[in-house]
């Protein structure tokens, strides 16, 4: 029967848990002295080894073993325990049996002595699912256990225990496997299987488990899963749904270079390939990681897991970028890998921070020193203060009082010279749209890609109508509506608010108009009027 190469591989013994040696020493220790625990809470990350390193010590306290290391995982009780045939090692998902009924049932069995072993042990997986009343319930038996029985409790979410089960625990915390021993013990795995694996796919494969044991081995798993002998980089790459090194050097060019077209086309194309939005963020905040890396570490070669042709780009490509441009991007995309997780069109997000990187939004420091991104939270916020949804951009209302403006207002008001105002509205609107880019006052960032593909359509006592050719620019403009308004204001006197509009809403705007007039003057001449 076929069984996943997680459980196949899964330790036997102390010697073979990868990455929790400050949790082996322990228990060793505790198991040759005869000093175990009555109870143990193991807490740590999925995949990290909790439930085997509790068979293991099941196996510990239960080994027939007279002299050498406990557990031997040759006796009769180590192999039962392996193949889950022991009667006294009791193995709960918390998940499923959650109610007070299910942890009564297990005070009764407690009450029973072992049938064979020495210790009976009971482990509870995922053991924050418990119900308040089963927890009071396990309180009762954690209180006064009866003798020769031991409590693993595992949990991934160790904050949602109550204090008083926690209290009663000895806690240990399972950390995350570092990238390089998941890399040898995967290699080792692969050796015995006869798999030649590349030291390129390992460190990719490595760091992509994130530390997980279990992940990691699912994605060697997958990459194995057609029967091949040798597995490389660009094969973990196809499983992963990635792209290589040489997509992100590329697309950080054009960040660079402010090419925004260039970044979204490509995006575009990478996209059609086939490759995962969400990945793609992930792989391009590595990179960025590795622009950082390369800025302070002289050779980076061994933390990067890449070859030297592609080291040396990158090490051309971080010296062209500066320290808080890096920094600044990694932020800007994280923040868009944690909210594409909750998103149902993660795209537009990755689209929206190529715009944000490109047009160097952060990188530009107000009059103050402060930089600019600090202002760009305070727009963020801002929709939820005024509780205004974000999706009805164009139903936008301006409030009152904006705390946007006040920096604005600062700025704009030194005492030499005083503000335009143009009394009359009716002047020409394309001069009067072209002097919204060159004003002294502007925050740049975003701003400056609304020079191109937009128009202002209509100025009125009602507001002012600007026309954007997409709807990259139109989130865009929406985006700066605030300091839109606020430098409409000092040109016209007046303030006004911002409509948004698309070119082809107005062309179909206009189609409507044609289609009523058409209606009217056939309804006056009883005609039936057709628009072609
Ligand atoms: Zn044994």
């Amino acid at each position: 029967m076929y069984q996943a190469l997680y459980r196949s591989f899964r330790p036997e013994t102390f010697h073979d848990i990868l990455g929790q040696e400050h949790i082996v020493r322990i228990l060793t220790n505790q198991i040759n002295g005869n000093s175990t625990s009555h109870a143990y809470l193991f807490c740590g990350t999925r995949g990290t080894g909790k439930t085997s390193t509790a068979r293991i010590l099941a196996k510990g306290v239960n080994c027939l073993a007279t002299q050498g290391e406990r557990p031997c995982g040759s006796c009769e009780n180590c192999r039962n325990i392996t193949n889950g045939t022991f009667m006294d090692v009791i193995e709960i998902d918390a998940a499923s049996n959650n109610g007070v009924e299910n942890i009564r049932e297990l005070r009764e069995s407690v009450k029973y002595p072992p049938v064979s072993g020495r210790c009976k042990v009971y482990i509870i997986d995922e053991v924050h699912m418990l119900s308040t009343g089963a927890f009071n319930a396990l309180l009762k038996t954690l209180e006064e256990p009866p003798e020769n029985v031991m409590f693993i409790l595992a949990t991934t979410e160790v904050q949602k225990l109550p204090a008083t089960i926690l209290s009663r625990c000895l806690r240990l915390d399972f950390h995350r496997v570092p990238e390089k021993q998941l890399s040898e013990g995967m290699r080792e795995i692969c050796n015995s299987l006869g798999i030649e694996i590349t030291d390129g796919a390992l460190g990719l494969i490595a760091s992509n488990a994130d530390g997980s044991v279990r992940d990691g081995l699912s994605l060697l798993e997958q990459c194995i899963a057609g029967g091949e002998e040798s597995v490389k980089r660009q094969d973990v790459l196809t499983v992963l749904g990635s792209s290589g090194e040489e997509t992100f050097l590329e697309i950080t060019d054009c960040v660079i270079h402010h090419n925004v077209s260039e970044a979204l086309l490509l995006l575009n194309r990478i996209l059609e390939d086939g490759k995962e939005v969400r990945q793609f963020m992930k792989d391009w905040i590595s990179h960025y990681r590795c622009l950082l890396l390369t800025k302070y570490i002289k050779n980076p070669e061994d933390m990067l897991n890449m070859s030297m042709e592609n080291v040396e780009r990158i090490r051309s490509q971080s010296q062209a970028l500066d320290l808080f441009t890096i920094d600044q991007s990694i932020i800007t995309l994280s923040k868009a890998l944690n909210d594409a997780r909750w998103s149902t069109q993660p795209r537009i997000l990755l689209e929206l921070s190529i715009v944000k990187l490109a047009s160097g939004e952060f990188f530009h420091q107000n009059e103050n020193g402060h930089n600019v991104f600090n202002e760009t939270k305070a727009k963020a916020v801002e929709p939820a203060q005024n509780s205004i949804p974000t999706k009805s951009v164009q139903e936008r209302t301006i409030p009152e009082k904006l705390t946007q403006e006040k920096p604005l207002q600062e700025q704009e008001r030194p005492s030499q010279d005083k503000p335009v105002i143009h009394s009359n509205i009716n002047c020409d609107l394309s001069k009067l749209w072209q002097s919204m880019f060159t004003d002294p006052n502007v925050v740049k960032g975003s701003f400056h890609l609304l020079k191109r593909g937009t128009s202002l359509r209509e100025v009125s006592e009602n507001g002012f109508v600007v026309e954007v050719s997409n709807e990259l620019l139109k989130k865009c403009a929406m985006e700066n509506a605030e300091q839109l308004e606020a430098l409409m204001e000092r040109h016209i006197g007046k303030r006004l608010r911002m409509e948004c509009v698309l070119s082809t809403q107005i062309e179909s705007k206009a189609e409507d108009q044609v289609d009523k007039l058409a209606n009217a003057i056939g309804k006056r001449f009883g005609l039936s009027i057709d628009i072609k």
